[in-house]
């Protein structure tokens, strides 16, 4: 859909199609690892093993000699995160659609059992669908009209090099499966992510109203420790200079799988959430399918896995479902983990 973008929607969409390989190290993931590459094929994805040698031709900052396995898939991208919400709003616009700005959704007028109209801090909204993506805050959004959505918000962190000389626009994104990271070209440098293993949650229920994702605590700790478990495969990114380092609160959800559906106690009211760090590459496949829901009235096979009503009263336990959370993310690319990060 990333790749089509322009004739879909007749907005451009600017994607680095440079292709991505996977690493594993550990006799763990290997089996998993080779997999995946079943796994691709049966779904028609070009992926397929590669060697160290070939590895190294196309991304000389790897060192992967360790590796008892890889992955080569040529037809992974990424674009700039902000590029796609803009062009999507481009769209939306083309269509005649409007989208107010900086209004807070504050509460929704309820008739009988169905929604009526969104109340918001700059007026309201007639409404007879609503669908709630409001990320991190989705919980507080979800409370509103009295559902508890199990998730919760867990910062996820990043950091990019100053420009070096070996990285060039073109060489692959790699991950390193037990260590949980990864790893492209951004900027003539290095951008590297990793899952901590003791990541930091945050309740914005708790917060202050202000609260912005921009105010979500940033500590280069845990990515030091992380590119020191990658030191063999990637000595340089070990003294390369930081430029930037940038953090959000993804969702995380007990099972690693997304929220899409409609609530069962008031109609005409869809929650869209619990992206697991996922949510940007996979917001395209997911907006179109629960669109096609809205507008049709049936629930798309696609979104039978993301329902509420998979997860058990088990829950309703506040601690019980944040440690779940927690797992969820600190057990990132193991075993049965399939979201794209
Ligand atoms: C460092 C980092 C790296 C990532 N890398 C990837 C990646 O490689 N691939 C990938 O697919 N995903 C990645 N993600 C995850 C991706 O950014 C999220 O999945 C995605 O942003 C989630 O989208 P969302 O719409 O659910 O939530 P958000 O983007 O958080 O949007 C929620 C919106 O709701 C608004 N909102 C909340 N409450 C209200 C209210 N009461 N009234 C009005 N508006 C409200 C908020 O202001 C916000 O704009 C990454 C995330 C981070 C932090």
């Amino acid at each position: 859909m990333m790749l089509r973008f322009r004739e879909d929607t007749g907005q451009p969409l600017s994607v680095h199609q440079w292709g991505s390989i996977k690493l594993a190290r550990t006799e763990e993931d290997e089996p998993q690892l080779r997999e995946e590459i079943d796994r691709g094929h049966a779904l028609g994805v070009e992926v397929g093993p590669i060697d160290p040698a070939t590895a190294r031709a196309m991304v000389p900052w790897l060192v992967a000699d360790r590796a008892l396995a890889m992955w080569y898939a040529p037809g992974d991208l990424f674009l700039d995160p902000a590029d796609l919400p803009r062009a999507y709003a481009a769209a939306l616009a083309n269509e005649g659609g409007r989208i107010i700005e900086h209004a807070e959704v504050t509460g929704f007028h309820i008739s009988g059992r169905a929604v009526e109209a969104v109340q918001t801090t700059l007026g309201t909204v007639e409404a007879p669908v609503v669908v709630s993506a409001a990320g991190a805050w989705s919980r507080k959004v979800g409370e509103l009209v009295g559902a508890r959505l199990p998730l919760w918000p867990i910062r996820h962190q990043l950091l990019i090099t100053e420009p070096l000389k070996e990285v060039a626009d073109g060489q692959p994104s790699v991950r390193i499966m037990d260590a949980k990271t990864y790893v492209r070209p951004e900027r003539g440098g290095l951008l590297f992510g990793g899952y901590e293993p003791d990541p930091l949650q945050i309740d914005l229920r708790a917060q202050p109203p202000s609260f912005d994702i921009s105010d979500t605590p940033i500590d280069e700790g845990p990515l030091r420790r992380k590119l020191a478990e990658v030191a063999e495969e990637m000595p340089l990114l070990q003294e390369a200079p930081i430029a930037e380092v940038r953090g959000g609160l993804p969702t995380m959800t007990p099972d690693g799988h997304f929220i899409v559906d409609r609530l069962p106690d008031v109609d005409g009211f869809f929650v869209l959430t619990g992206c697991n760090v996922g949510g940007l590459s996979t917001s395209p496949a997911l907006g179109d399918d629960l669109a096609e829901w809205i507008v049709g009235g049936h629930r798309p096979a696609a979104l039978e896995p993301f329902g509420l009503g998979r997860f058990g009263s088990e829950y309703d336990d506040e601690d019980r479902l944040r440690e779940a959370c927690f797992a969820t993310y600190a057990h990132k690319y193991d075993q049965g983990e399939t979201v794209a990060h």
